[in-house]
């Protein structure tokens, strides 16, 4: 179990996801307590490495934006590519 940490991207006031509260793979909205910008925080769990990546961003994330994104540990796109081998299970 590893936990989930972040920062405001606005003030860099960190935040702990302690409950792990926060689902994967699903974009969330909050309101930084300290300097009260909001911003939006996703979290990816790695197919290949299982490494959790938290995303943060001040504004809303495109759909475009949130499909580039890749693991932060061994670089691998969390959207597959239409060319992507099927047997690389
Ligand atoms: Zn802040
Ligand atoms: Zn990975």
């Amino acid at each position: 179990m590893c936990m989930t940490e972040f920062a405001c991207p606005t003030c860099g006031h960190g935040y702990q996801d302690e409950l792990e509260v926060l689902d994967e793979g699903e974009l969330h909205d909050f309101k930084c307590e300290n300097c009260s910008n909001p911003f939006h925080v996703l979290i990816k769990e790695c197919l290949k490495c299982t490494a959790d990546t938290v995303f943060v961003w001040r504004e809303k994330p495109t759909s475009e934006a949130v499909s580039l994104l890749v693991c932060s540990s061994c670089g691998t796109p969390y959207s597959e590519p239409d060319d992507l081998d099927e047997s690389d299970l």
